[in-house]
C-alpha cells in the first residue's frame, strides 16, 4: 500500500530500529516507547486490522510472537514481564491502520505505565 507508514517501514523507505525480521513479519521499536523496548510486530502483508486476517496469516504472525517476546526479555535482565496488545478500530485506540501487535516490556518499577 503506497500511503501506509508501516508499509514504508517494511520497505525501508522510512527508518526504524529493527528488532526481528523474516519473510512474514518485521518487528521494530515503537517511535514513542511506552516502556523501554516497546516493540511492534507487523505482518509484511498489508492488512488493516485483525478482522482482515485469514487463518493462515494469523497462524504465521502469532506463532512468531513468543520467539520475539523471549528475545526481547533475554536482551535485558531487568525485564520482569510483558504486556501484549493489539488494537483494532479507532474506538479501540488503533491509530495506524496496518495491523500490529504491541510488545510492552514491564520492569516492575514506578516508571511503568499502569
Ligand atoms: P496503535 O495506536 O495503532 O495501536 O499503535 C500505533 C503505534 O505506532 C503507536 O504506538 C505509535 O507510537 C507508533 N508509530 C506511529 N508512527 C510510527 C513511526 O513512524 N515509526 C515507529 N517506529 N512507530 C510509529
Ligand atoms: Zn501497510
Amino acid at each position: 500500500m503506497t500511503d501506509c507508514i508501516f508499509c514504508k517501514i517494511i520497505n525501508n523507505e522510512i527508518p526504524s530500529v529493527t528488532v526481528y525480521e523474516d519473510d512474514v513479519v518485521k518487528a521494530f521499536l515503537d517511535i514513542s516507547q511506552v516502556t523501554p523496548g516497546h516493540t511492534l510486530v507487523v505482518p509484511k502483508k498489508h492488512v488493516p486490522d485483525i478482522f482482515a486476517y485469514d487463518p493462515e496469516l494469523a497462524a504465521a504472525v502469532f506463532s512468531r510472537i513468543p520467539k520475539i517476546a523471549k528475545a526481547i526479555k533475554a536482551s535485558d535482565p531487568k525485564i520482569q514481564g510483558m504486556n501484549i496488545m493489539n488494537n483494532n478500530g479507532e474506538v479501540a485506540y488503533q491509530s495506524v491502520f496496518h495491523s500490529h501487535i504491541h510488545l510492552l516490556p514491564r520492569y516492575g518499577t514506578d516508571d511503568d505505565f499502569s
